[in-house]
């Protein structure tokens, strides 16, 4: 619709996906306002008045809002939030960064979402393509937005990391290739504590998919097929795998993959673990959709350098192994990364607890651990989870402390792992920050005269 006036674009949310959005807008020719309800970091206020562009910080101008033909929403903003309600009721379209920045993009997007494992196959599936010669950017949650890379130039493809929240705000989105890793319970406070609502949410990474696009999916997972029978083809039967279902008509090519397919495939991934070897072929299929030689595919899987603080390998020092997976925030990322250990394991566990249930990983720790090191504030709550265990235990309150502990309980031929089951903000500025400094302790052992 052109009626001849500017049309305005009120972007809500003044971080990496408002700002980007605000400046592809800009350069596009919308009048353009940016507001924050809490406070945008002093890069972002640069970037903003280095375009001349408009925005508040500390609460939102409703005339301001109120008065755009469309509304794009970062996905922090939560859809209860009374400024999102209003729009609604108004008619006023609000969107995700994503959906508005393809439009304005000619690249073709691989789009990975579920639960777990977004981060690792999108980021695999980024490496993949550039060594295979392809002009691809990596977006979504990683790296730089979408819609600041579509500003700045634009590239063939892109690979973007979808949470649910963008998913609910994208409506003529089209993936050409989408990558549905698993569905299991998360963020359910946001989907009023119902699941259907949180799966209906990750099945739209399907939606507006026809004949000329592609589904890559993990066929082992509790929701997933079910979903799709329900939506998109009826009478559908799963048949060995990973296969690619020539599309009915109307329908997008469906290619599950389950995980005896890794073996039967031959694969060799650098990364630890069961769910690794998911991340893998779920990057296989949809690389090799997108085009790139099976050589390559091979090759990167093979030599992909992991992505920092998930099962991060730091160093071998003294015949000890430290593995750096302070991105495990909860109790199932700490099983997982247990279950991939393969040599007596010295775990580092606490932080801020977010109400967890410890029993889950018991049997785990009593099978693999030979000693646990406790890193928190307060580590009350893991002394009665895990000393009855007979394990030695050690209490720290700070990095450099919890990696001597661990320096003194491990032998050589074993692993010290660092998979908290917990956030990270008790004593560090977040996850990234605990990591940091656990390798910075790791690279300092046998350095000194110190053991290792
Ligand atoms: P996300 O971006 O979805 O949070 P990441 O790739 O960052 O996923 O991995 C986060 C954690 O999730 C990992 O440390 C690991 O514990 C777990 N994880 C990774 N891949 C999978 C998978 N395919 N299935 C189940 N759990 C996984």
């Amino acid at each position: 619709m052109n009626t001849g006036k500017m049309r305005k674009i009120a972007i809500l949310g003044g971080g990496e996906s408002g700002v980007g959005t605000a400046i592809l807008a800009v350069k596009q020719g919308f009048r353009v306002f940016v507001s924050d309800s809490g406070a945008i970091k002093e890069n972002y206020r640069h970037a903003l008045q280095e375009k001349g562009i408009r925005w508040e910080e500390g609460g939102h101008t409703e005339e301001e809002i109120l008065s755009a033909d469309e509304v794009v929403k970062s996905p922090g903003v939560p859809d209860t939030a009374p400024v999102v309600r209003k729009l609604v009721a108004k008619g006023i379209p609000v969107v995700s960064e994503l959906e508005f920045a393809k439009r304005l993009s000619r690249g073709k997007t691989i789009c990975v979402t579920g639960s777990n494992g977004k981060t690792t196959t999108a980021t695999l599936i980024h490496y993949i393509m550039q060594r295979g010669g392809m002009d691809v950017g990596l977006a979504g949650n990683i790296e730089r937005s979408f819609a600041l890379q579509v500003a700045e130039g634009d590239h063939d493809w892109y690979v973007l990391e979808i949470s649910s929240f963008q998913l609910d705000n994208m409506f003529d989105f089209r993936a050409d290739i989408s990558v549905l890793m698993n569905i299991t319970p998360d963020h359910l406070d946001r989907y009023d504590f119902c699941l259907q609502h949180y799966i209906d949410s990750k099945m739209r990474v399907i939606q507006n998919q026809g004949p000329g696009q592609s589904l890559v999916y993990w066929r082992q997972d509790e929701h997933i097929e079910e979903e799709l029978r329900k939506r998109l083809v009826e009478g559908y039967a799963p048949q060995p795998t990973p296969s690619s279902k020539p599309a009915r008509e109307g329908r997008p090519t469906l290619c599950g993959f389950e995980d005896s397919d890794y073996e039967r495939l031959g694969l060799h991934f650098s990364q630890m673990g069961q769910h690794n070897k998911r991340n893998a072929l779920a990057a296989y299929l949809a690389t090799k959709i997108a085009g790139v030689d099976e050589g390559t595919i091979r090759q990167c899987l093979s030599d992909f350098p992991g992505v920092e603080h998930r099962l991060e390998r730091v160093a071998e020092k003294g015949g000890v192994l430290y593995v750096n997976d302070s991105k495990a925030t909860n109790v199932d990322a700490c099983r997982v990364a247990l279950l991939a250990m393969e040599r007596p394991t010295v775990l580092i566990v606490g932080g801020l607890d977010k109400g967890n249930d410890y029993s889950a990983i018991e049997p785990l720790v009593r099978q693999k651990c030979v000693g646990l090191v406790y890193l928190g504030a307060d580590n009350a709550k893991l002394h009665s989870a895990f000393d009855k265990l007979g394990l030695p235990v050690a209490d720290t309150d700070n990095m450099r402390d919890c990696v001597a502990a661990c320096q003194r309980m491990a032998k050589a031929g074993s692993v010290v792992l660092l998979s908290p089951c917990c956030a990270s903000f008790d004593l560090f500025h977040n996850m990234e920050e605990r990591g940091e400094q656990f390798k910075e302790c790791v690279r300092q052992v046998g350095v000194n005269g110190a053991k290792g």
